[in-house]
């Protein structure tokens, strides 16, 4: 499987800073959006290093015989043990924390890791699938059917995360594997792309932009021209089938 990916960070109309961070290391097959917490600063930190911690973990981890969901398991428990260890050296960054969400895919595989409301999403043959649960109070209430998705992106509290990677000694994420497909697009991204722009409309883009720069670009321009309430980043990954002698 060959894939192609891009990747942007936009910081909004709304915020001074950008907390957000990704990672494309397509030499090891990762992928990677984190949204830090905890202030201007501390947010910037937390998402940072979370993203640098997970990708050294899993550089050390290539050529072990773990599998994809055990290696991403084990840079989640790295990257939390970094962030919740930098939180109490340095008193300025009390209480920081960050969502994650990675793709790792390798050999024709795919596993999945997350912590937090930053999402991951499937499109295959046009139609879209979110592969993570919010960890988020909305995305609690509208599994439970208590509101829509659309009441949970206007709701006053859609920012309180029930679950962040950083903020206690441990964290547990969630993991998930798969077999990607040719035509296949993953689509990551932090909550400042999924307030503003449907599900649908993600679907549409992500599969008619046969460039994923161009699927990035366009994304968080209109998550932009909606209000641009957060920073928004978005990270799409397309999977192809290798061509003979390309
Ligand atoms: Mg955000």
């Amino acid at each position: 499987m060959l894939l192609r990916a891009a990747a942007g960070s936009d910081v909004g109309r709304r915020r001074a800073a950008n907390e957000d961070h990704y990672v494309l290391a397509p030499e090891i097959g990762l992928y990677l959006v984190a949204d830090g917490l905890g202030g201007h600063v501390a947010g910037q930190i937390a998402s940072e290093l979370a993203a640098e911690a997970a990708l050294s973990a899993l550089r050390t981890l290539q050529g072990t015989g773990m599998s994809l969901a055990e290696k991403l398991r084990y840079a989640v428990i790295a990257a939390n043990r970094e962030v919740h260890e930098t939180a109490r050296r340095r008193r300025e960054l009390a209480g920081m924390g960050t969502t994650l969400v990675t793709l790792l895919a390798q050999e024709g595989r795919a596993a999945l890791a997350h912590v937090g409301d930053s999402r991951a999403y499937l499109v295959r043959s046009g139609r879209i699938r979110q592969l993570t649960d919010d960890h988020s109070l909305v995305g609690e209430l509208v599994r439970r059917h208590e509101i829509s998705p659309a009441d949970a992106r206007e709701h006053p509290q859609r920012h309180v995360l029930t679950r962040a990677l950083g903020v206690r000694p441990s964290v547990e994420a969630d993991l998930a594997e798969l077999t990607p497909e040719s035509g296949d697009v993953f689509v990551l991204c932090s909550d400042g792309l999924t307030g503003r722009v449907r599900d649908e409309e993600i679907a549409r883009l992500a599969n008619d932009l046969d460039d994923p720069q161009e699927a990035v670009d366009v994304l968080i321009r209109l998550a932009n021209e909606r209000g641009g309430e957060d920073n928004i980043t978005v990270a799409v990954v397309r999977c192809e089938k290798e061509m003979a002698g390309g």
